[in-house]
């Protein structure tokens, strides 16, 4: 049986705990590896490692730096397909979704290439008579990543990549449900030159977390997950004077207008609805239908139906299981609970199974008519493949509809009308919008902004705000007095 080792001062070591999580095949629960918890004084010393190899990374040329980032794009690349098959095999996610979280984690290393652009301050002249300001832009020391099961390659590499290229240190906790992908991605960081301290990680659960966000030597905290979790960690890291960002739960609306292209929505609400089984946090999981559009309703339903779950390996396979039994059963619950509010369960998925793999984390597509604001399945993030359908008559309804809810992720309209889409641009409280674009999720050039429950902080995830995140502005004020300029003979600066 594989033991996920830990790394600790460039060393994968074996973890003296012996407390092991199972890491598991969802499709049939069976165990393919133990991660281990880690203990106090491992803990202690990935922290200390960091510490120490950050008073070295610090002054290591930011060019320097990017090019460790060049060669790690290129290894990423080469092990492009073997990543999102260990990736597939304890997820469960189909190769494809696997390759797709390769690639946008990839996007955010070449991002990171081109970090000595970002890390340039600024300058002025002649603030005051003879003296200039200027400001330069410092990294802060050891930051710390907190990350979820459901992209197990790109969270991970949304974090250490631009934390380092920033010339900061790094402590990974990456979820321990899928802690074979992170640890791939850490030997390859190494491989690509990340001298000894410079990434850490830490297998286990709320303990390691907890003594992490407690230590006095972590400057910085990068966490993303469930809301109560990302509470908890955005509240502990700013007790106790640490930076912090945490991305957390999501209800994402999707609008739908009556002169939008039909078939346009409906393709594309049927992916980013069930796709990767609905476990992604940009997913759509509210369908609003604006006038008549409600009539597309029961064909949406129709082509839902039709999606199948499947192994990973199965080309024909449209999404795979859920992560856990436990995320299993909260799906089947909040199933039940529509039903006994009163939505129409236009299509159930709660009995699907595969045949050969009745243990596993099976979930079919589900979809809902007639939903509330009320009830319980509008009102959690299900995250799992279910879509809740609802009709309004105006778009100022949808509007208002949205903005009450209190995540704020992502959102789409799809409408014909330029107008309309940008009134719903203008007024949404949302932090990414999607126009005629199902789930916007942006290029690591920009950022990944997320309102209201559904980020804690303000300086968000990759782009240049990643930049600013991870670092300090130091602003220095200079004056040089005319008459101390060396004369004479004894004149050691050739100022012609
Ligand atoms: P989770 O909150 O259960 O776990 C996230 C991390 O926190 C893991 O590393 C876990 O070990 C740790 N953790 C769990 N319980 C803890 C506790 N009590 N104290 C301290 N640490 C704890 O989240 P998950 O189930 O792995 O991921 C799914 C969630 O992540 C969904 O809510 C999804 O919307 C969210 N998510 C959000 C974004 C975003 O960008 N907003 C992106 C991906 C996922």
């Amino acid at each position: 049986m594989q033991h996920v080792p830990l790394l600790i001062n460039g060393e994968f070591i074996s973890s003296e705990s012996q407390q092991f999580i199972d890491v598991t095949n969802p499709a049939n629960n069976t165990v393919i590896a133990k991660a281990p918890v880690a203990s106090d004084a491992e803990v202690d010393a990935a922290v200390a490692s960091a510490k120490e190899a950050f008073i070295t990374w610090r002054e290591v040329p930011v060019s320097e730096r990017a090019r460790v980032m060049m060669r790690y794009q290129q290894l990423l690349k080469e092990h492009h397909d073997e990543i999102a098959t260990i990736l597939s095999s304890e997820t469960g996610k189909t190769l494809a979704d696997a390759k797709g979280d390769v690639w946008r984690g990839i996007e955010v290393v070449e991002q990171a290439m081109n970090v000595p652009a970002m890390m340039m301050g600024e300058t002025a002249e002649n603030v005051a008579r003879g003296i200039d300001t200027y400001s330069y832009i410092q990294p802060l020391g050891v930051c710390l990543g907190i990350t979820p099961f459901n992209f197990p390659a790109m969270i991970p590499l949304w974090m250490f990549p631009m934390a380092v290229a920033c010339g900061n240190t790094f402590i990974l906790k990456p979820s321990e449900q899928d802690p074979l992908t992170p640890t791939r991605l850490a030997e390859l960081f190494i491989e690509a030159g990340a001298p000894k301290g410079v990434l850490n990680v830490i297998h286990g659960g709320k303990d390691q977390v907890n003594k992490l966000l407690n230590h006095d030597d972590v400057r910085a905290v990068s966490f993303v997950g469930s809301v109560p979790v990302g509470q908890h960690v955005y509240k502990t890291a700013t007790d106790n004077m640490k930076r912090a960002q945490c991305f957390a739960g999501a209800k994402n609306h999707s609008v739908i207008m009556p002169d939008a292209n039909k078939q346009q929505v409906l393709n594309n609400l049927v992916g980013a609805s069930v796709g990767a089984a609905g476990q992604r946090c940009m997913a759509i999981s509210v369908a609003v239908f604006v006038g008549d559009a409600g009539e597309w309703v029961e064909e949406l339903a129709t082509m839902i139906g039709q999606v199948k779950p499947g192994l990973w390996d199965d080309e024909d396979a449209a999404y795979g299981p859920l992560i856990s039994p436990q995320a299993k059963a909260r799906v089947l619950s909040l199933i039940q609970q529509g039903k006994d509010e009163g939505a129409t369960c236009l299509v159930d998925g709660s009995d699907f199974t595969l045949k050969g793999y009745e243990t596993g984390n099976w979930v079919g597509p589900t979809v809902f008519s007639d939903v509330t604001e009320a009830m319980q399945i509008y009102q959690q993030e299900i995250f799992g493949p279910v879509l809740c359908c609802m009709v309004v008559d105006t778009l100022e309804e949808a509007i208002a509809l949205v903005n009450r809810n209190p995540f704020g992720n992502g959102t789409s309209i799809f409408t014909a009308s330029g107008a309309a889409a940008r009134k719903y641009q203008h007024e949404i409280e949302v932090g990414q919008v999607g126009i005629n674009v199902p789930i916007p999720v942006p290029l690591p050039f920009f950022s990944f902004t997320g309102w209201k429950n559904s980020f804690y902080g303000d300086l968000h995830a990759y782009g240049k705000q990643a930049v600013r995140f991870y670092s300090e502005t130091k602003t220095v004020t200079a004056r040089w007095f005319e008459n101390d300029i060396p004369t004479g003979p004894n004149m050691t600066i050739n100022l012609k």
